[in-house]
C-alpha cells in the first residue's frame, strides 16, 4: 500500500492525471500479476532490456506517453519483435508518437514479455466512479472486442469473492472462459482474485477516478494484466 501511494504521488509530481503502463507497478503492489517489463528511454537500453526479458526470444514494445491513451491506434504497439529489430523498433515507436503529436510528453518505451494470447482469453477489468454508487468494478470481454460487443458487467466495490464469481458467469462470453471448442478452461480463481484486488486498490485510493486493465489475459495458468490506464484527480 505504501508502494502504491508513492507511485501515485510521483505521477502527481509529473503534473499529469493520466497514467498508462508506467502504472504497472501499482498493480504489482496490489498483487495483480503483470508480465515482466521495463520502461526505457534510450535505444541501447531497449536492446539491453529485451536481452534480459527474453534472451533470444521476441518481446512486445509500446510507446509510453500520458498523451497517447490508445497506443495501437497510432502504431504505438509492436508485438513479436525479434532481438535484431529491438533498436529500430524503439526509434520507430518514438517517431510515430512524435508525428502523431509533436508536443507529446514521451516517457519512453516499454519492453514487455510476450504473453501467449492463443491459450488465453482477453478480458477487461476496470473501475469507474459513479456519483451515486461510488466505485463500480467492471468485468467483461476485452481486447479489441470491448467496444464492439460491450459484453461487460458491473458491481459496486468492495466486491466479495462470490460476487466476483457471479461477474464471470454473467457475461455472454462466459463459455469462452470455461473452455469452448476443446480449449482448456481458464483459471477462474485468478480472475476472481484480480477483481477483488482491483476493488481493494480503488477503495484504498479514492484519488483513482477511473482505471482499466485491458487486456487482462486469462489463461489456464492464471491471469495477467498486460495493459493499464488510469485517471487520478
Ligand atoms: P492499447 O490498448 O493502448 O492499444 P495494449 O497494450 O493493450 O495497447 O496492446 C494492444 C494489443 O496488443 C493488446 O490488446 C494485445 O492483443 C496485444 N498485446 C499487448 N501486449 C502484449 C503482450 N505482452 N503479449 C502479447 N500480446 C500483447
Ligand atoms: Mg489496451
Amino acid at each position: 500500500r505504501e508502494a502504491a501511494r508513492e507511485i501515485l504521488e510521483s505521477a502527481a509530481r509529473r503534473d499529469t492525471n493520466r497514467l498508462g503502463v508506467e502504472a504497472m507497478d501499482l498493480l504489482d503492489a496490489y498483487g495483480i500479476p503483470t508480465p515482466d517489463g521495463d520502461i526505457v528511454d534510450a535505444r541501447s537500453d531497449a536492446v539491453e532490456a529485451a536481452e534480459r526479458i527474453a534472451p533470444d526470444g521476441e518481446v512486445v514494445m509500446k510507446i509510453v506517453s500520458p498523451d497517447i491513451l490508445h497506443k495501437s491506434d497510432i502504431g504505438g504497439v509492436a508485438v513479436g519483435v525479434p532481438p535484431g529489430e529491438v533498436g529500430d523498433t524503439y526509434e520507430d515507436l518514438v517517431t510515430r508518437a512524435r508525428n502523431y503529436q509533436p508536443d507529446a510528453t514521451i516517457l519512453g518505451v516499454q519492453v514487455q514479455e510476450m504473453v501467449d494470447l492463443d491459450s488465453g482469453v482477453e478480458t477487461i477489468a476496470g473501475m469507474n466512479r459513479d456519483p451515486q454508487f461510488g466505485p463500480l468494478v467492471l468485468f467483461g470481454l476485452g481486447g479489441i472486442f470491448v467496444e464492439v460487443l460491450e459484453d461487460t458487467t458491473l458491481r459496486v466495490a468492495p466486491v466479495s469473492e462470490s460476487s466476483a464469481r457471479e461477474m464471470l458467469d454473467e457475461i455472454d462470453a462466459a463459455p469462452l472462459l470455461r473452455g469452448a471448442r476443446g480449449r482448456d478452461p481458464v483459471d477462474e480463481g485468478s480472475v476472481v482474485e484480480t477483481l477483488q484486488r482491483l476493488s481493494q486498490l480503488v477503495t484504498d485510493f479514492p484519488a483513482i477516478v477511473e482505471l482499466d486493465i485491458n487486456p487482462l489475459v486469462a489463461t489456464p495458468d492464471g491471469a495477467q494484466a498486460v495493459d493499464v490506464r488510469l485517471t487520478i484527480d
